[in-house]
């Protein structure tokens, strides 16, 4: 299966020429092969779905839903390139008159160039071949190369398929999307070193994600590489909430905590309250739901056994006490879901515990106050969820916990638990490092295209030599900024 270095030049170079005939392509043909894409894996028959199972040992159900939401990305990608979103279109007219006269400046955003695509483990449509780094990239006008993950190739196989007929039948050059496996990860890192690689895509750990924007700053020419990575997602329990329905909180709690056998990189890991009676309550009544909750099986081989060492890794930890257990034996490839507990003062001293556990494990921090309860704030790396439990008087008596916690993280719920990444123009699914290796760009959303284009000025063109999207007549009919105003006019 593994690629030679002189194939994977091949591959490069033919991304690279697709680019320079792609980018000559009118935008509407670029949104034809983004829905075309979208119909390909619409059609897909119950092959997909059955071959993703066996690969990844999930439920037919989540991976149904899966493919919808990937489906979704790709038309909803395609209906914003349409709208012109990405390219943030903006226009100053000249002005003779003033001292010195004022030039004809023209903003668009254009492709950066082949673009390479990791997916994750634990999302085999949506984050993965066919998801959302490929779609915003071909949504931004570049070619894409995914390198498969080893834990489902087949899967892998079949939308890489789907992503070619689509090209294919929309007219696209051959080269704008290419495939490879690889056994070890020198494939993949050649192709990041690669100097006509422009840009990277990456879903996955925080090992993976680091070891390759670290290769790509050393390369002669750095390019960016936008990696999501991991993130323990806290969970603040204010006093005002937590007292009035601690059990109910505890009940959804283990639900989201181990939803997918806690297999989402926005798995809510930690919990910060503050030790007291109603923390007792939320603690009673969270073993007992934790006991009752099967272990699942995992993923792979390599995620069980990274989350068996890293659950007792934490457990074995000078002032851990474990609270529960499932009480179904765990069969080789599950996980247990777990829940641990320690003080404050003992994670302050120790931060290596606030570290992702990937998988149903939870770690409840019991401060002795709001103060406490600050400084464990101060402690937290970036995130990329935030959930508040409060009330409103909480919030407005915890201010400065609440305006912390907002610096800490890219989405930040109020009563709300944070498994669920809608699919939206106003989602940030990214966060300040190292949740994310750059916290200005989303990775859900059409927002994600931003990440794959840079802005290009046009000073006193000729109208009919400017991209359509700056041409006076605005013949794609899109919002621009005309002299600071959002508009549709045409410019006499
Ligand atoms: P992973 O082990 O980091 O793998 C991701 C991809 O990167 C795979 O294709 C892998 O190659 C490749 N890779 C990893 N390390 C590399 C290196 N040093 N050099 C070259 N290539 C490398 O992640 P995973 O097991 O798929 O997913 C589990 C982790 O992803 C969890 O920690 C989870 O929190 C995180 N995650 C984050 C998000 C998010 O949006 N932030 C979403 C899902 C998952 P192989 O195929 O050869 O292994």
């Amino acid at each position: 299966m593994d690629i030679s270095k002189e194939e994977l030049d091949k591959i490069v170079q033919k991304a690279q020429d697709a680019f320079l005939i792609s980018k000559k392509f009118s935008i509407q043909k670029r949104v034809s092969f983004m829905r075309a894409v979208a119909d390909e894996i619409e059609a897909l028959g119950p092959e997909l779905i059955q071959t993703a199972q066996q690969e990844s040992n999930l439920p037919e159900a989540r991976l149904t839903g899966e493919k919808g939401r990937t489906i979704f990305q790709w038309r909803s990608y395609a209906d914003a390139v349409e709208r012109g979103d990405s390219l943030d279109a903006s226009i100053d007219t000249a002005n003779a008159e003033r001292t010195p006269p004022k030039p004809d400046l023209r903003k668009t955003s254009v492709p950066l160039g082949p673009v390479v695509v990791f997916g994750a483990s634990n999302f085999p449509f949506a984050f993965s071949t066919a998801g959302g780094d490929t779609a915003s990239a071909i949504g931004a006008g570049c070619p894409v190369i995914v390198k498969a993950h080893e834990g489902h190739p087949v899967t892998s196989g079949i939308m890489a398929d789907a992503i070619s007929r689509a090209a294919e039948k929309s007219g696209m050059p051959e080269g704008t999307f290419a495939h490879v496996y690889s056994s070890t990860y020198e494939t993949g890192q050649q192709l990041v070193s690669h100097p006509l690689v422009k840009a990277v895509g990456f879903t996955g750990s925080y090992l993976g994600g680091k070891a390759l924007v670290d290769l790509a700053n050393q390369r002669e020419e750095p390019i960016p590489v936008y990696a999501e990575m991991g993130s323990v997602n806290p969970l603040f329990l204010l006093p005002g909430k937590l007292s009035s329905v601690p059990q109910e909180l505890a009940k959804q709690y283990a639900g989201s905590l181990t939803l997918g056998v806690g297999q989402f990189c926005t798995n809510p890991g930690l919990v910060v309250g503050i030790a007291g009676e109603e923390l007792n309550q939320f603690i009673e009544a969270l073993k007992e739901e934790i006991v009752k909750i099967a272990p699942g099986v995992m993923l792979n081989k390599k995620i069980a056994t990274g989350y068996a060492e890293s659950r007792e890794k934490v457990i074995g930890q000078s002032g851990v006490e474990v609270l529960a257990v499932s009480e179904t034996e765990a069969k080789e490839g599950q996980g247990v879901p777990t829940v641990a507990t320690v003080a404050g003062v003992e994670l302050l001293a120790n931060p290596a515990l606030l570290h992702e556990v990937f998988g149903p494990f939870a770690l409840i921090v019991q401060c002795k106050d709001a103060s406490e309860m600050l400084a464990v704030t101060e402690k937290l790396e970036g995130q990329l969820t935030v959930s508040l439990f409060a009330t409103n008087e909480d919030v407005a008596s915890q201010e400065e916990i609440v305006s912390l916690l907002q610096t800490k993280c890219g989405r930040i719920l109020f009563n709300n638990y944070p498994t669920g990444v809608e699919v939206s123009k106003s989602m940030h699914h990214g966060g300040p490092f190292p949740s994310a290796s750059n916290s200005a760009f989303t990775s859900v959303g059409a927002d994600s295209i931003k990440r794959f284009v840079r802005p290009l000025s046009f000073q006193n063109w000729p109208d009919e030599f400017l991209p359509e999207e700056l041409q006076n007549a605005n013949p794609l009919n899109i919002w621009r900024t005309v002299n600071n105003e959002k508009t549709k006019e045409a410019i006499s």
